[in-house]
């Protein structure tokens, strides 16, 4: 199974287009459903070069975060 984790090393890899082919297709499809990951692709590309190591290091944890508050958006909470 593709996680969060696995996508964000991949993300990466398909930002410096190191990423082959059948990983870039399992990359799109997680982020079909994943809009933290999205999120995340997006500021990281928005992100000068050399400011991306540490957003890297900062990432799980804010990632975690939006993950829980996307994932209290779908679901029901009783
Ligand atoms: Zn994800």
């Amino acid at each position: 199974m593709f996680t969060c984790k696995d996508s964000i090393h991949s993300l990466l890899e398909y930002v410096d287009g190191e990423l082959s082919e059948a990983q870039a297709a399992e990359l799109r499809e997680h982020l079909r459903a994943c809009p933290p990951c999205v999120d995340f692709l997006q500021s990281y590309k928005a992100t000068p070069k050399l400011a991306r190591r540490a957003l890297v290091d900062e990432m799980p944890r804010e990632l975690a975060g939006k993950l829980k508050a996307f994932l209290r958006t779908k679901l029901p909470s009783k």
